[in-house]
């Protein structure tokens, strides 16, 4: 289905959010570091339905309170205060923030603002103990280039960034209200049409990059989230939430452009086959199944809850049709009913006999009087009392319609899945709490005096000046230490290579073997550790291990982690009393003697004076 994306009618946008390493959040004077491992204590929370002005419930908070969720926040010490348990009114907008975004607006040719107006956007889920996350535009009507083609940049505003989720178990959702608050710059794109979705992903990296050019960019895992709409010809617009690792968004957008494909052929298979309206509503089957020996649907009825089928009339075959790889529609119908909090579904597609409901289907078949090009589905429900069964059914009466608008969750593989609806999300009020920041011509104006170089202008620095090759270039711009690449050799007075070979080598290896984000380690731990091997302090073999350490500690300084972990470097006479004794122990040959004696001090000592010292001492002997 990858085949020719010319005639495809592609349009796409893009939204770029990447948290701020400021001192302080965005309206209070808590860290940004996101540090404790030990919540300090526990807020319990749970939503109830507002009716909006209009008078009616909003669909979103119903289902929500239909979920009968419990919030738990958890708080942490120099990170969590009055505001973000919504007890204390948001404090003034962060300076350091403020300036940031109006960096990033002015790189991307924005026009800034006279006054930043501080809006509210409902969130219902809560990951906001307010109930809304605070918005601002700093700058819009931008662009930038990219091969030599003008993508138009729409926005660029500060957030709040929400709670993050530690897990949801019974009915109750912990959430860390560490992240909660720390600034978010969020840069969205105009359409961009006709872009492949590699040219898309590319895209995303520059915004990325610029950014990241301030040097206020955090670099931990999860600092950068994007999200993407597309639509192809006779598709409809769709949101795809959450993309982390930039190498999935062109995955997402491919799965994305199939999956909307699929959805067009799928309606014109069901006009073929002359099915015009899905006439029926769910039946509770609770009665006629009460004897099925399916563990899932047993434990529904056990616990009270019931049993419901769906028909869906000529779609026989229809739901094992791939709607992009890995995905069938099935298996989309399943995630409908998981979104909603049930385990899954059972369906005529599949095979039955794996979950012993062959002969139950069988008889549904007949009981229900549903023809052999029909369909059925199957599932259980407690609390959710057939609301979710209904979904289903209307998830089916849009399927004849083609794509439809929406918001997809992506999953780190870049599939992506039904997201429930959240209509509220959209709705803005003003922030009654803050009053407009007026944004002067003269801070516009030091601002735009202080710009940073932008890393790609940078990196073609790297290659001439370093001597670097292209793709170690690549590497290096694409890491999330970028900013403090040059930086690192001026102050530390280090080798390139073994700086490059921090950035790049070493933080990948400590993530993929040891799971190590050395994203939250301080700069100055950097330029601190490099000079201290600059100065033969440090053995560079040691750096992966003060990385490992640092990432853990990052409140500790280069030297007080050496110190711990005893890796300051040994002088020639501790050298000495190592290989006497080494000596002493085993009667070895010089050749094999350096390697014991080097296992024995790696990281403590320099190779070359081991090699001189065993040399020097077994001449004596
Ligand atoms: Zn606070």
């Amino acid at each position: 289905m990858s085949a020719d994306k010319e005639d495809l009618g592609l349009k796409a946008g893009i939204e770029v959010h990447n948290q701020l390493n400021t001192r302080e959040k965005l309206f209070c004077g808590c860290s940004t570091q996101m540090r404790g491992e030990v919540p300090v204590g526990t807020v319990v929370r749970k939503q109830h339905p507002v009716a909006s002005e209009l008078g009616e419930y909003d669909v979103a908070a119903q289902y929500e309170v239909m979920r009968d969720r419990v919030f738990v926040y958890e708080a942490f010490r120099g990170e969590t205060c009055q505001v973000e348990m919504d007890e204390e009114p948001p404090h003034m907008l962060n300076q350091e923030a403020l300036e940031t975004g109006i960096a990033v607006s002015l790189m991307l040719n924005c026009k800034i603002p006279d006054e930043v107006h501080v809006m509210r956007k409902a969130v219902i889920d809560g990951s906001n103990t307010t109930s809304f996350q605070r918005t601002m535009v700093v700058g819009m009507g931008g662009h930038m280039e990219y091969n030599g083609r003008r993508i138009p940049i729409d926005q660029v505003s500060l957030e709040e960034d929400a709670s993050s989720i530690v897990g949801e178990e019974g009915g109750i959702v912990r959430y860390r209200l560490s992240r909660l608050g720390v600034p978010l710059i969020e840069i969205a794109t105009g359409l961009l049409e006709g872009f492949s979705p590699k040219d898309v992903e590319d895209i995303a990296f520059e915004i990325g990059m610029v950014v990241r050019s301030t040097g206020k960019a955090k670099k931990n895992m999860g600092a950068i989230r994007q999200d993407l709409n597309v639509s192809v010809r006779g598709g409809a617009r769709n949101e795809l939430k959450g993309i982390q690792e930039l190498g999935m968004l062109s995955v997402a957008m491919e799965n994305e452009i199939n999956r909307q494909i699929s959805l067009i052929s799928l309606a014109d298979e069901l006009k073929r086959r002359g099915l015009k309206k899905i006439h029926d509503d769910p039946v509770c089957v609770s009665d006629f199944l009460s004897g099925t020996e399916n563990k899932i649907l047993r434990s529904t009825l056990d616990s009270g809850g019931n049993i419901f089928s769906v028909v869906l009339p000529k779609f026989d075959g229809l739901l094992k049709r791939p709607l992009f790889e890995g995905k069938t529609l099935g298996r989309e119908m399943a995630d409908v009913a998981v979104a909603f909090g049930l385990k899954g579904l059972f369906h005529t597609d599949e095979d039955l006999s794996k979950y012993g409901l062959v002969e139950d289907f069988e008889n549904l078949r007949r009981h229900l009087k549903v023809g052999k090009e029909d369909a059925i589905i199957v599932l259980g429900e407690g609390k959710t009392k057939g609301r979710v069964a209904k979904e289903i059914i209307e998830r089916a009466r849009i399927l004849l319609k083609g794509p439809q608008e929406g918001t997809r969750s992506v999953s780190p593989d870049g599939s992506s899945r039904y997201n429930r609806p959240l209509p509220g999300s959209k709705r803005m009020y003003p922030e009654t709490d803050i009053q407009p920041v007026p944004i002067s011509e003269d801070l516009i104006e030091k601002i735009r005096q202080n710009l940073p170089e932008l890393i790609p202008k940078k990196a073609a620095r790297f290659k001439s000046q370093y001597k670097m090759s292209d793709s170690l270039v690549n590497e290096i711009m694409r890491s999330p230490h970028a900013d403090i690449f040059e930086e690192s050799i001026r102050r530390s007075g280090a080798d390139a290579s073994v700086v490059a070979n921090t950035f790049v080598s070493v933080a990948k290896d400590l993530q993929r073997r040891e799971g190590v984000d050395i994203g939250p380690v301080p700069d100055d731990l950097f330029f601190d550790m490099f000079g201290a091997v600059s100065k033969g302090m440090l053995a560079k073999e040691a750096i992966p291990e003060v990385l490992k350490y640092a990432a853990k500690h990052p409140e500790k300084s280069a030297a007080e982690i050496m110190g711990d972990l005893k890796l300051e470097m040994m002088t020639e006479k501790e050298i000495e009393e190592v290989v006497s004794k080494t000596m002493s122990e085993a009667e070895s040959n010089p050749g094999k003697l350096v390697g014991i004696v080097m296992s024995k001090v790696r990281g403590k000592a320099d190779p070359q004076l081991v090699i001189k010292t065993v040399k020097r001492l077994s001449e004596k002997r």
